[in-house]
């Protein structure tokens, strides 16, 4: 091969959650296809991708040819609710200024990350590909949902004006190790895992919040990880992709939390905190273009996913994001 072929590929966030699954992905199930790929791994401290000039350097010092574009404001329903608009600026600002210079600097392809939780709030179901922009999101989260679609459009944008081809994809819940155990500010499974170690260290009621009713689909880090890497290295088209299992495998919050008490061999009281929001209902989303491509792969099974990242958090509680 010649050196021209060679991918240097910059991955934004990549420290985080989602980031270090790619990164764990890349170092133990390498094969010879990714022998000409060179990753690097950014989190915010080595650059504030909100900044114009640091995001300009960031580029220049690693020269992508490649970006997987991970890094943003993240959290869970009770984060998003207390800091709207922090989640659409900072995400608005470090978007413009990726995909801005990814241009500038003639990067190649450039795959973002959307979510599920960002489409219409009223629609039909399952949601597909089509919809991102068909009504207003869920209000719990807006702030976040507008800033990822504007992703949408502008791959759109550099595709008609510049005829450069950028592309997203759309995971669903994602949970895995390196998630953020916070339990005010992260997502459902880590914030049941940790408030569950506590609760058994403690001796007192796991409290799930919500009434448990709310349906979600998970997607295991590992599993996305290797999805990633597919869109790196065979997907072209500018459209969205829903990197999602199947509708038939979405679950209630209450059997998640089933899941986690199980994974965890919690033997005390559950109660449920129904003065806590519920947030979206249901975002169940169809995987089927992603089937079109993939009909074979295998999705790691939901208990034994949830079951490793149980033990994955109760080994490295000390060095564990909380
Ligand atoms: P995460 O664990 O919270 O990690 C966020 C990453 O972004 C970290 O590496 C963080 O760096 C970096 N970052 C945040 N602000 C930054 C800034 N201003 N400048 C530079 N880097 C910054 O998030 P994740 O769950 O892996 O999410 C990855 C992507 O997937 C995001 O785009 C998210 O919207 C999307 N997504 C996530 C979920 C989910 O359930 N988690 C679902 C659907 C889509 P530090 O480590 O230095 O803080
Ligand atoms: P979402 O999927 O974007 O809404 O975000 P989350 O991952 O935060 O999931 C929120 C759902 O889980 C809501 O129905 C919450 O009521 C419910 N839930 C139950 N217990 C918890 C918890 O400890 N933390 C969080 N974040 N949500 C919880």
């Amino acid at each position: 091969m010649t050196s021209e072929q060679q991918k240097r590929v910059l991955v934004t966030g990549g420290t985080g959650l989602v980031g270090s699954a790619i990164k764990y992905v890349i170092e133990n199930e390498s094969n010879k296809k990714n022998q000409n790929e060179e990753y690097f791994f950014i989190s915010s401290s080595e650059c504030d991708l909100r900044n114009r000039e640091q995001t300009e350097a960031l580029f220049k010092k690693y020269q992508p040819t490649h970006v997987i574009h991970l890094a943003a404001l993240v959290g869970g329903l009770f984060r998003n609710l207390s800091r709207n608009l922090d989640f659409f600026r900072d995400n608005m600002q470090i978007n413009d200024n990726i995909l801005y210079v990814a241009y500038q600097t003639g990067v190649k392809k450039v795959i973002s990350c959307l979510s599920t939780c960002i489409f219409p709030d009223k629609t039909t179901y399952p949601i597909d590909e089509t919809m991102i922009h068909n009504g207003a999101p869920h209000d719990s989260n807006f702030g976040y949902s507008y800033a990822k679609r504007m992703i949408d459009v502008l791959n759109k944008g550099y595709a008609v004006q510049h005829n450069v081809h950028y592309t997203s994809i759309i995971p669903t819940n994602v949970f895995g190790p390196n998630d953020n155990f916070n339990i005010e500010d992260g997502h459902v499974l880590p914030g049941l895992i940790h408030k569950c170690y506590l609760a058994k260290k403690n001796n007192t009621p796991l409290i799930i919040w919500g009434s448990g009713k709310p349906l979600r689909q998970f997607i295991y880090s590992y599993d996305l990880a290797r999805l990633c890497l597919w869109v790196l290295r065979e997907y072209d088209s500018i459209e969205p992709i829903i990197l999602s299992v199947g509708e038939e495998d979405e679950v209630s919050i209450k059997e998640a939390a089933e899941a986690v008490v199980k994974g965890m061999d919690f033997q005390g009281e559950v109660k449920y905190d129904t003065t806590k929001a519920d947030g979206q209902f249901k975002k169940t989303a169809s995987n089927k273009k992603l089937r079109s491509y993939l009909p074979d792969f295998k999705f790691t099974p939901f208990e034994e996913a949830i079951k490793y990242t149980c033990d994955w958090f109760v080994k490295n509680y000390d060095k564990a994001r909380k």
